[in-house]
């Protein structure tokens, strides 16, 4: 029997995709420049089900590719034209809510946004929300590390996760806890990019929603007023639930869109909120409206009410799709810089758009120092999708020169491969290997994702030279 008839064998017709038509939404993440057409789709709900598929694709040796929701932004769910994509969007159970202990259990399909609207009748609330909430899965999250703009003050995905249970390509069901003794490979999980395990249950923390919270809108006249301005707010000790900064075209962008009121003629908005008790957010309220002003801001808008508040975020969440709407397609890019070369940087992206002849409208958390720059093009013209990855490539150079790294929250994916080589020495990149070994000896997760082999550093440049040997001498020099 080959692998589709143990496939069907096992699974009904509503948990195994093989026709071609149906496999469509598949082919793609959120970067949809990249697609494949894996050889099945296979949708399970329990555990079993997972470890039945896993068993046929190792007797087969067919790669596994687990697919959330399939928003990642880095292409880490492609599908392998020879492999088996495992969608867990129907493992989307709360299996529970434990409200004096502020946790919840889930399975990994359940949607980021919804967690927070089931523990909301008990005042609490999951801290990490990437823009894509509506959509993306909290297996996708965990795996990914996700952030989101109130990370600044509430951290990442892994420093709201308690424990997590995977099954291994061997279909090994194992757990990782924050109890756990020795190393701690709880933290090891969160960002493993569908590399070492499939994520089945994920224990979070729960927040005690705060009394209150504000947003304070500011406009600047120009990018380095605004990130100076940025500095100065942490600079007076206050940390913010969220620091978000937008360029002139991400603001035009985002108010056509949303039409929530942004200042049209700034050249760069800044999106304060703080949280926390009445008299703390009033005080902090103030304390940074005075910051702002005393930093340059040309306008300055406090939200009066909680609607206000939220709308005035929608124009920030919306971003992403509304730079969209000025070109046939964007590529998003993902690199985090120190916060006090926020305006060199921005300048150095500015100077490489003009020298590509593309557009990049930015969208930061200025508060983390992670940049989104969207560049915009138009994959029908021939050449420009490669053009722009050469672009995104230059931007991630010149976060790693300035002392950052070359992926804030989206992960690596197949997107950030050469620059993964450009950030890592061959040292670092073997220890990486090894850990996927431990966990995956066949080499069937997720294969070809996020780390590079050396064999391909080699080929991007990036080699090390030792003793006047050079590494893979056989492979041809450019
Ligand atoms: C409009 C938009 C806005 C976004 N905003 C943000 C943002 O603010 N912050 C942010 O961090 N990200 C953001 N993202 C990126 C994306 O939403 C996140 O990376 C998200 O965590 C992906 O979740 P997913 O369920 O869609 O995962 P998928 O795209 O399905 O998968 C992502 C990776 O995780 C692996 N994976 C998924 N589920 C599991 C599992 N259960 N077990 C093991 N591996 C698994 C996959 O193999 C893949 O490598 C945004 C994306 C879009 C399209």
């Amino acid at each position: 029997m080959n692998l589709i008839q143990e496939l069907s064998k096992s699974f009904s017709k509503e948990k195994l995709i093989i026709d071609d038509e149906q496999k469509a939404p598949f082919e793609c993440d959120g970067l949809s420049a990249y697609r494949e057409t894996p050889l099945a789709v296979v949708l399970p709900t329990t555990h079993e089900e997972i470890k039945t598929a896993l068993a046929i694709c190792r007797k087969h040796k067919a790669p596994v590719i687990t697919r959330g929701s399939g928003t990642g932004l880095a292409g880490g769910a492609l599908p392998l034209h020879n492999g088996v994509v495992l969608g867990l969007s129907k493992m989307n159970r709360i299996l529970k809510v434990d409200p004096l202990a502020r946790t919840a259990v889930l399975e990994p399909g359940v949607r980021n946004v919804v967690v927070s609207q089931t523990v909301a009748p008990y005042g609490l609330y999951y801290a990490p929300d990437p823009s894509s909430q509506v959509a993306c899965s909290i297996g996708g999250n965990v795996a990914e590390n996700s952030g989101g703009v109130h990370c600044l003050k509430y951290g990442l995905t892994v420093h709201n996760v308690l424990s997590i249970t995977i099954i291994n390509m061997e279909g090994e069901t194992i757990v990782f806890d924050e109890k756990d003794d020795g190393v701690d490979l709880l933290a090891l999980l969160n960002g493993s990019e569908g590399l070492l395990g499939i994520i089945v249950e994920i224990k979070v923390k729960l927040l005690p929603k705060p009394d209150t919270a504000q947003l304070v809108m500011a406009g600047f006249k120009s990018i380095s007023a605004c990130a100076d301005a940025v500095t100065s707010v942490l600079e007076q000790g206050i940390i913010p639930a969220g620091l978000e900064m937008m360029d002139k075209f991400s603001i035009k962008a985002a108010e056509e869109y949303a039409k929530v009121g942004y200042p049209l003629e700034a050249e760069a908005l800044l999106l304060c909120e703080v949280d926390g008790s009445f008299d703390q957010v009033a005080e902090d309220t103030q304390r940074i409206s005075d910051i702002l002003i005393g930093s340059g801001a040309s306008s300055i808008q406090v939200s009066n009410s909680e609607a206000e508040r939220i709308a005035l975020w929608q124009g920030r969440k919306n971003a992403f799709p509304a730079v969209g709407r000025f070109s046939p397609d964007y590529y998003c890019m993902d690199g985090t810089i120190p916060r006090k070369r926020l305006a060199y940087v921005l300048q150095e992206i500015r100077k490489l758009s003009d020298k590509y002849q593309l557009e990049v409208a930015n969208v930061f958390h200025a508060g983390d120092g992670n940049l989104h720059p969207l560049i915009l093009y138009d994959a029908n013209i021939p050449g420009q999708l490669h053009e722009t990855e050469k672009f995104g490539a230059e931007i991630l150079k010149l976060c790693l020169e300035v002392g950052g790294t070359i992926t804030g929250e989206h992960g690596v994916g197949i997107e950030k491969l050469d620059s993964m080589c450009h950030q890592f020495a061959d040292p670092e990149l073997e220890i990486f290997h090894a850990i996927k070994q431990v966990f995956d000896e066949t080499g069937l997760m997720n294969p070809g994702k996020a780390i590079p082999t050396l064999h391909r550093c080699a080929e991007v440049g990036q080699m090390h030279v030792h003793n006047n040997q050079l590494p893979f001498p056989h492979l041809e020099r450019f």
